[in-house]
């Protein structure tokens, strides 16, 4: 079929809205009308380069809801009709990670940075004669998008789709890296370093998870206790609010990672506190710098968080039910919509810091 889609023709290129060709859908697939689409950080990494993608031209966007329009033989879980969200993290079901509750480490995941189909690699998507690879395997930047079963989640179908795209990428991973990974407790002193759609839902998530402070840290408020411009203004302040505790968890969701972080993170947490990072670094960094002594002897523990280590297939519902019921906040996230020809006003709003999350909406 004939389909519009936001392309990245090269690193450091604006995207261009270019018309593209999908195929129809094969055993193991699913056709999709695009709702909505998060302008997640992630994808402004494969803009500037810090992240590659295998293939240009590529088309953007993992973070998305759709209406299932087409499913190929073999689809059981969905129907068209169904309301999905888009999971740029596929899960099999049936691998040791899938099985062992670990959804976030799915062996397909071994495929996201493909050009072909997760189903039987096969190029599906073109622009003219060109081939196109996707986003993480998804590229919800489109009108209409071909997918694997395995990178669809069903939901409730009154529930609006900008919602439905939040969870699928920012919300599940902020709200992850603190109730999953960091394991906030009740009564815990929490820091989130970064501003952005992580950090956001990662103070949502502590909150929600009983965190006596939340500490945010070059972070807009949304419900954090206290908030701080830099890590080096946070230092003293957060030791006279702890009485020299500091906190049980850190979590890093800044917009850009690098290794010189992670030190002054491991200082604002406590003996035997945990220290998450969420946040995406350039793929060839490979320094990290810590003072190897305090580590070992203040017992402290450093974790990486994908996905906010959570499943799909459970967090998102779970997420979409805690909207429901009015403790998760997803509209206040949306700071400005967007038509699919704004994309590139969207992310220079980013980049200014107008908003927290920009939404594509689609007719
Ligand atoms: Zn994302
Ligand atoms: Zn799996």
């Amino acid at each position: 079929m004939e389909s519009r889609a936001a392309v990245l023709w090269g690193i450091g290129e604006p995207w261009k809205v270019e018309d593209i060709t999908i195929d129809e859908p094969g055993p193991g697939e699913v056709l999709l009308k695009t709702k909505a689409a998060g302008m997640c950080h992630s994808d402004e990494h494969v803009v500037t380069g810090d992240m590659l993608m295998p293939h240009y031209p590529c088309i953007g966007g993992h973070e998305g809801a759709g209406e299932v329009l087409a499913v190929g033989p073999g689809v059981t879980s969905v129907a068209p009709g169904d309301h999905v969200s888009m999971s740029f993290i596929p899960s099999c079901g049936r691998c040791k990670w899938c099985v062992s509750g670990r959804q976030n480490l799915c062996d397909l995941g071994a495929q996201l940075f493909d050009i072909g189909m997760i189903t039987d690699g096969r190029i599906a998507h073109k622009v003219g004669d060109t081939t196109l690879a996707r986003m993480c395997q998804v590229g919800s930047f489109a009108e209409h998008l071909l997918v694997a079963e395995s990178a669809v989640v069903k939901v409730e179908p009154d529930i609006p789709w900008h919602a439905v795209a939040l969870v699928s990428c920012g919300v599940a991973t902020g709200f992850g890296s603190s109730v999953h990974r960091a394991e906030v407790k009740p009564g815990d002193n929490v820091a989130v370093i970064g501003c952005g759609g992580i950090g956001m839902n990662a103070i949502q998530g502590a909150k929600i998870a009983g965190a006596k402070r939340v500490i945010a840290i070059e972070a807009m408020e949304f419900g954090a206790t206290h908030t701080y411009s830099s890590i080096e203004e946070a230092q003293a302040e957060i030791s006279a609010l702890t009485w020299g505790e500091m906190c049980d968890k850190t979590i890093l969701t800044v917009g850009v990672m690098t290794g010189d972080l992670i030190e002054p993170a491991l200082g604002l947490t406590s003996k035997g506190g945990t220290c998450v990072v969420t946040a995406v670094a350039n793929m060839m960094e490979n320094d990290a710098k810590l003072n190897s002594f305090m580590f070992a002897m203040m017992n402290k523990e450093l974790k990486g968080c994908l996905f906010g280590s959570g499943n799909p297939r459970a967090d998102i519902p779970m997420l979409l039910s805690l909207y429901r019921e009015g403790q998760l906040k997803l509209d206040e996230l949306v700071t400005k919509t967007y038509t699919l020809d704004q994309i590139n006003e969207g992310y220079q709003d980013m980049r200014d810091g107008k908003n927290i999350r920009g939404v594509i909406v689609f007719d």
